[in-house]
């Protein structure tokens, strides 16, 4: 399904033009507008899905092979030292465009590109009542 409010349908779908580094039957993979890096891209299915937890498992399975397979490419063109894959999903984790998207953004040595966190402890409680609950 398309849906037809959607810039990521229209993109992925060729309605609306794009950098596009890749294309397939179920995917295009396009140079993000406002990059953290130079190459900085975003695969985007052709079928609209807000987010993770709407992906149809057959498309997921098909992300992570196309990511390897682009940041392969991509990492021999710029040279790259290292790559970051982000995908964002809600709101609260800075998902800002509701058709789900895998960031790929090539990383060099001593670069300022800001996706860390500043890492906490883990708290026994926290461990404990995580585990128990998913038991
Ligand atoms: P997110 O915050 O994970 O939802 O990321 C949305 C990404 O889409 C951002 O990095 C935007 O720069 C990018 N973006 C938004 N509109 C466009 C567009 N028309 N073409 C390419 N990238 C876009
Ligand atoms: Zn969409």
């Amino acid at each position: 399904m398309k849906d037809d409010n959607c810039i990521f349908c229209k993109i992925a779908n060729g309605e609306i033009p794009s950098a596009t580094l890749y294309e397939d039957e179920d995917f295009r993979v396009i140079l993000d507008i406002s990059p953290a890096a130079k190459g900085h891209a975003l695969i985007l299915p052709k079928e609209h899905y807000a987010d993770l937890y709407e992906l149809e498992d057959e498309t997921a399975s098909k992300v992570l092979v196309l990511a390897k397979k682009m940041i392969t490419r991509m990492t021999e063109i710029l040279n790259c030292d290292g790559y970051n894959l982000v995908q964002n999903n809600g709101e609260a984790a800075g998902q800002t465009v509701h058709h789900f998207h895998v960031h790929l953004i090539p990383r060099f040595n001593g670069d300022k590109v800001g996706v860390a966190w500043k890492p906490g402890t883990l708290k026994d409680e926290d461990r404990e009542e995580i585990l128990s609950k998913l038991k």
